[in-house]
């Protein structure tokens, strides 16, 4: 947080909080737990049914890997896992994008997470991984999405990203404004034809301006965390938001952190889970939103700059954006503003956590 009010500063303090900071990143860093692969808590991009074609039904049944991926797939939504596979205590397996959901829905629901088969209960501490299933479906065929050919799915990436002959690709020229995107292939052919390389200076402007307006967008980021950073007074908190219900009717999960001191003033920072509906658990849709609270009384107007941070205690995958607010007397609750997260997985994978930890 920034406050741009004249008062006094303690520039000491600030150095101070940052070593101290860097050498709390440095011990945080090792703790993380180190797996085989990274945890994707990807959502399945659709949860779907299986089918398969009468015809191809004869033919699938004697295909080793076809009958595995039928054993091995997630429980929930029925697709292999790309990534982490969590299983219940009696076996049942989840992908992390389904695993995290279920606790996730729990949360809201103010429930203990169930296995979706078997209806045991489910929580971080008793779901394991299950890596030998993890192994065995990296190991299972899967199709390029360009040319069709079946690729380990260990491999398929690599192969997707930088060796399929068919992958969608851009003219070399593209940043001279060259429209072009075709198979990697005829790649050659086309450049070798491309009008771009032989275009005037005026006529690529338009590209330029375009390629400078980026870049401007960009760079006014930086500027205004520069600006803040040269403020009197600059603080930041480690906090953490623990989720409480509230007394409605139907009770609704929010998230608080406890008192903390900035600027001679005590703050709260509260959040809300999809705010604009009355029950959440029926979107498969997820936001989170949030503000700041000033606890203590002023006398004057406070404006304060602030942003969330992921911080050296948390994971949240947080791009941070700047808000300001002039908190008074009569105006001591910020707006509620979207924590901005990158999508639905992501929000409940923080909601399937116990407290959310952020700077
Ligand atoms: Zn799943
Ligand atoms: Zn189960
Ligand atoms: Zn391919
Ligand atoms: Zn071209």
């Amino acid at each position: 947080m920034a406050d741009p009010s004249n008062e006094p500063a303690s520039s000491s303090g600030v150095v101070e909080q940052v070593a101290a900071t860097a050498a709390a990143a440095v011990v945080a860093a090792p703790l993380r737990e180190e797996h085989d692969k990274p945890e994707d808590f990807h959502e399945p991009d659709k949860k779907r049914r299986r089918t398969v074609r009468a015809e191809d039904a004869a033919k699938t049944e004697q295909k080793l890997e076809h009958r595995l991926g039928g054993i091995l797939c997630c429980a929930v939504c029925l697709d292999l896992p790309r990534a982490a596979v969590y299983q219940c205590a009696n076996g049942h397996l989840m992908c992390a994008g389904c695993f995290t959901h279920v606790l996730a829905d729990a949360r809201l629901r103010d429930e203990m997470a169930t296995c979706p088969n078997c209806r045991i209960e489910i929580s971080k501490t008793t779901a394991s991984r299950n890596l030998a299933v993890e192994k065995a479906v990296s190991e299972l065929p899967a199709e390029c999405q360009y040319c069709a050919k079946e690729f380990p799915r260990n491999s398929l990436e690599h192969h997707e990203e930088a060796m399929c002959e068919e992958r969608i690709s851009s003219c070399k020229y593209s940043r001279i404004g060259c429209p072009w995107r075709g198979p990697n292939h005829e790649i050659p052919e086309h450049e070798s034809h491309c009008v771009h390389p032989h275009r005037t200076g005026a006529d690529v402007m338009e590209a330029l301006r375009e390629i400078d307006a980026r870049t401007l967008e960009e760079r006014r980021l930086y500027d205004n965390v520069f600006d803040l950073l040269s403020y009197e007074k600059i603080t930041f908190n480690d906090l953490q938001m623990k989720p409480y219900r509230t007394d409605e009717f139907i009770h609704k999960l929010f998230y608080e952190t406890s008192r903390f001191g900035a600027f001679n003033n005590q703050w709260v920072v509260k959040a809300r889970i999809n705010s604009n509906q009355r029950d959440p658990t029926q979107s498969s849709e997820r936001d989170i939103t949030y503000q700041l609270i000033l606890k203590t009384k002023t006398t004057y107007p406070l404006p304060v700059y602030y942003l969330i941070l992921k911080g050296p205690f948390g994971d949240m995958k947080v791009h941070p954006r700047i808000h300001r607010f002039e908190f008074t007397e009569q105006e001591n609750e910020s707006p509620y503003f979207t924590l901005p997260l990158p999508d639905t997985a992501e929000c409940n994978r923080l909601l399937a956590a116990k407290a959310i930890s952020f700077r």
